[in-house]
């Protein structure tokens, strides 16, 4: 969270503000409250449903994770062994998932996950010990972030392995390299950091690297998709350097930056399908101070953040098409106590629930906020607006509705689902099976009372045409061109009818065929789209068969079959699996049409079957302690129900059928008076605990059209079988750190951004200005504490201090930060690099923040160059020596490996010379970066005898002896 922070400081999004409030709606602001026994609270990312809220308490430094219902729980982060700061990157779109990192005993870093029900997680590195994570894809399969990776570098005479900066995925238990950008000037030992991930698992994120010879700082935007490697993205015309930091749903639309390095112009860009575009309305004139975008909406529409404006920061919402809003202004009906939202740090997909941080003045602290934007509330929790239900939804403001909710039946008070649906020649339902399924909700459980309303979208003879498999991208490319009436899509409104339409209409296909096995349909899970395809030469010839029966059971009609289905795969959508909460199949005790038992009538128990969702009625049923007599213990409806146990044969070999109401034969001895019966009964070759579930109490709408769609999510749920496979992860190394001196700066750097956080005022200004006076962009000194003369200044007059970060790029053992002592706004003062963070000779890079004691702070924008040369040996080098460790093996017949470590970057020159002093082969003669590095040396063609290695790096010579022996 917190780096992440500092990370995106670097992105100033300079904006004017521009502000329209909309007129007032009946939106709700929720203040969190504080993590007990803490003073504030933060947050970092919100669920889908706005019921899951994760941050931290600035104070505690532990990670904490609100939810509607039990208010604010410790997750337990940092562990214990490990020590705060923690930072959290990101939550899943459900809430089960938090990513994020924490520091060990060493003040190393070490990217986690923490699941719902399993704990912490680490996710290892890639051979240097250390990693990051800043953020996790909506299904929380997907992990993205930074960490040191080993590659090896052939050099003249052998290989030289490294640590470099590599952005990594992990995914089902494996950290991936996401490798270099091509064409990139220095792409092995450039830093690569990933901002973002999309829904479907691609990645988003800078590359940067000090270029040598020419001494220039190169920094460039990628995408990396799965399969495809990593690429560029286009560069702004006229600017020479971009980021990349968010990114929407389906990857599409990547938020980020452009700067003009000469000129220090910065403007907010964004690309769209690989094309560059400035954002005029977020960043054409620029304001001194800044502000940071810190998360996008699914769709890509919608940027939140914060930044500052006259009265101050404050958080802020971008729309696309209508511009920069400060939520005080557009909220402010819901601010009259004098509260005020200071930043807004995430979006939930669909743009419905706002979370940041804010003054609370009614508790007279600083905390976490919750802000739902749903125009007139949602009363009945169908995540429809309630003013949409009263007046339709005009999308974009402008005065004219561009759906007609009302006439489409939506009501206050009532849960409406809307499906619009298509289909191909010959496969359009009958009125009569959609219908069955509107009657099927019309009759559910359950307040409010659901209403499902389903479309016919007017398109019903569409060719037909086996789809791939998945058939993802046809469905997309079928929804693109039919979604909408006819008439619709003829309007020239059409482009803001459709925007309305993707807020509350999911879509089904009725199509022909996907796979070659004669799958019955698909569904998101959940999602919007979904498809029903029984178009299979099996489904024909049993359509016809039903058919052609002269008097079929009453429920044995293809209508049935149709109506089962198409409930079916809409219930994915809604979040139901085969099991209901799992996906265990033909559990007897779940009656469902989510249930292959029930999807569909079967001829054998068609009498049984029902169109409906599970109702929880059913016992649950431990599969090595059965009742016969308990049963599976159902009722209402279900008397007088049999259902089949699939895994059950009697002596006869026949399949077994019990009753859904009293005694069951479960293991079809022919008597129901046994207990304890060992059964599997559903034929899963497993013996456990069957739960029933009850489908209708738990039907999710949260994960509405409005954030899924042209994207295809499948949340994932914890399985018992994964747990174990997470708790076989190894806890990280205990790495002996080279990055003490820096760590604990930045650990001091964020305990005092907390501090003086909790003292944030909402109407200081920041410093506006920053300057350098001395040394100068590309300075040379040869001290390795040099001065630096610097001013800021500030319009309230506000004493001040300096944050000075210099680094080295590429090279974390190169890092130098330290907070100056206070001065008085516009008055120069000089601050000398201190002992303990003397630079080493070689380039540097830096940037200065000011902060006054409100905290308001300002980045030095354009990072600027020193070069450090002493001259001799100035540091006491002790423990970050330089290091020459004897070879192995040694003795050695043909190759052995020599392993040298640099405190710095050095000049170093390797060679083997004889007994006699000459030298024999020469290993290594160039610059090398600091840290560890190796070289095998071939020694074929050297008679033996004993040898000597020697390297020369800087002023240190060191010797060793080495033995070839034949
Ligand atoms: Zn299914």
């Amino acid at each position: 969270m917190v780096w992440r922070h500092l990370w995106r400081s670097a992105a100033v999004v300079a904006v004017v503000l521009v502000v329209d409030a909309v007129p007032g709606s009946a939106q709700r602001l929720t203040w969190l409250g504080v993590p007990s026994g803490a003073f504030t609270s933060d947050a970092v990312a919100v669920s889908v449903d706005g019921r899951v809220v994760v941050g931290g308490s600035p104070t505690e430094m532990h990670a904490y994770r609100w939810r509607a219902d039990s208010g604010w729980q410790d997750l337990g982060i940092p562990p214990a062994g490990y020590r705060a700061p923690i930072a959290v990157g990101g939550m899943s779109a459900d809430g089960r998932v938090v990513v994020g990192w924490v520091k060990d005993s060493n003040l190393t870093t070490h990217a986690f996950r923490w699941v719902e029900g399993s704990g912490i997680q680490f996710l290892g590195d890639l051979g240097c010990g250390w990693s990051e994570a800043y953020a996790v894809s909506a299904d929380g399969r997907v992990i993205v972030g930074r960490t040191g990776a080993r590659i090896i570098k052939p050099i003249p005479g052998g290989v030289d392995t490294l640590c470099v900066i590599r952005a990594f995925r992990w995914m089902g238990g494996r950290m991936e390299d996401l490798d270099t950008l091509p064409g990139y000037p220095d792409a092995s030992t450039a830093q690569y950091i990933a901002g973002d991930v999309s829904a479907d698992g691609s990645v988003v994120g800078t590359a940067e690297d000090l270029v040598r010879p020419q001494e220039r700082i190169v920094v460039r935007a990628f995408r990396w998709v799965a399969g495809q490697g990593m690429h560029e993205l286009g560069m702004l015309p006229g600017y020479s350097w971009s980021e990349a930091y968010l990114v929407s749903s389906d990857g599409r639309i990547i938020y980020g930056v452009a700067r003009d390095t000469s000129s220090g112009s910065v403007r907010i860009v964004r690309w769209v399908d690989g094309q560059v575009q400035q954002i005029q309305d977020l960043s054409d004139s620029l304001v001194p101070n800044g502000g940071i975008m810190q998360d996008v909406s699914a769709d890509g529409r919608i940027v939140v953040g914060y930044t500052y404006g006259r009265t101050g920061r404050y958080a802020f919402r971008w729309v696309e098409g209508q511009g920069m809003e400060n939520l005080n202004i557009t909220y402010a009906s819901l601010l009259t106590d004098g509260s005020v939202l200071l930043g807004a740090t995430a979006i939930s997909p669909d743009g419905r629930f706002i979370v940041g941080r804010g003054y609370n003045a009614s508790s007279g602290r600083h905390e976490a906020f919750l802000l739902d934007v749903c125009p007139g509330g949602d009363s009945d929790s169908d995540y429809i607006c309630d003013d949409w239900e009263r007046n339709g939804i005009d999308i974009n403001n402008d005065g004219t509705v561009d759906l007609d909710l009302p006439r489409l039946g939506a009501r206050v008070g009532v849960r409406d689902i809307f499906v619009e649906y298509d289909a191909m020649q010959g496969f359009a339902p009958s009125q009569a099976a959609i219908n069955a399924v509107v009657g099927a909700f019309a009759n559910a459980p359950g307040n409010p009372p659901f209403a499902l309303h389903v479309q016919n979208g007017g398109d019903l003879s569409v060719p037909t045409a086996t789809w791939n498999d998945p058939p993802w991208g046809d469905l997309d490319g079928f929804k693109r061109q039919f979604f909408g009436t006819p008439a619709e899509r003829n309007s020239p409104n059409w482009q803001n009818i459709r925007r309305a339409r993707q807020e509350v209409f999911r879509y089904c296909v009725f199509a022909q065929q996907y796979d070659t096995a004669g799958s019955s349909g698909i569904g998101e899970l959940p999602g919007n789209d979904f498809a029903v395809t029984l178009g299979h030469p099996g489904w024909v010839q049993w359509q016809n068969t039903l058919q052609q029966q002269l008097q079929p059971l009453p429920q044995l009609t293809w209508d049935n079959v149709v109506a089962g289905t198409f409930m079916h795969e809409l219930g994915h959508t809604l979040g139901l699996r085969h099991g209901g909460d799992t996906h265990t199949q033909y559990k007897p005790n779940y009656h469902s049409v989510m249930n292959y038992l029930w999807q569909t009538p079967q001829p054998a128990y068609a009498g049984s079957w029902v169109l409906d969702y599970s109702r929880g009625v059913f016992n649950t049923l431990n599969e090595t302690n059965l009742s016969e007599p308990v049963g599976i213990g159902g009722g209402g409806v279900h008397a007088g129900h049999s259902v089949p146990l699939r895994g059950v044969r009697n002596a006869a070999g026949n399949p077994v059928f019990v009753l859904e109401v009293g005694p069951a034969d479960f293991d079809g001895d022919g008597n129901a008076t046994g207990v304890g019966v060992v059964q599997d009964l559903n034929g899963d070759s497993r013996r456990r605990v069957l739960g029933g579930y009850d489908d209708w109490a738990n039907v999710d709408l949260s994960h509405g059209p409005n954030w899924t769609d042209g994207v295809h999510i499948i949340l994932r749920r914890t399985s018992p079988r994964e747990d174990k496979e997470l708790q076989e992860l190894k806890p990280p190394p205990q790495v002996q750190s080279v990055q003490e001196d820096t760590t604990e700066l930045e650990e001091e750097l964020q305990e005092l951004t907390y501090e003086i956080y909790q003292e944030l005022s909402s109407t200081n200004m920041p410093p506006d200005t920053v300057e350098v006076l001395e040394p100068g962009d590309g300075a040379v000194v040869t001290t390795a504490h040099p001065q630096f003369v610097l001013r800021a200044q500030d319009a309230e007059g506000d004493t001040l201090r300096f944050l000075i970060s210099l680094r080295r790029a590429g090279d974390t053992t190169a890092m130098r930060q330290w907070w100056t002592g206070f001065v008085s706004a516009g008055a120069s003062a000089s601050f000398t690099v201190p002992d303990t963070l003397a630079l080493t000779d070689g380039e540097w890079r830096y940037m200065v923040l000011a902060m006054d004691w409100k905290t308001g702070m300002s980045w030095w924008n354009t990072p600027r160059r020193l070069v450090v040369q002493t001259t001799g040996v100035e540091e006491t080098f002790g423990p970050r020596a330089v290091l020459l460790a004897q070879n192995v093996p040694n003795p050695f017949a043909t190759s052995t490996t020599i392993r040298f470590v640099l405190p710095q970057w050095s000049h170093v020159k390797l060679t083997v010379v004889d007994v006699l002093g000459r030298e024999v082969a020469t290993l290594v003669d160039g610059e090398l970066r600091a840290g560890e590095h190796t070289v095998v040396f071939s020694a074929v063609d050297l008679p033996s005898g004993v040898y000597f290695y020697r390297m020369q790096a800087g002023a240190v010579v060191q010797l060793r002896k080495m033995e070839v022996v034949r």
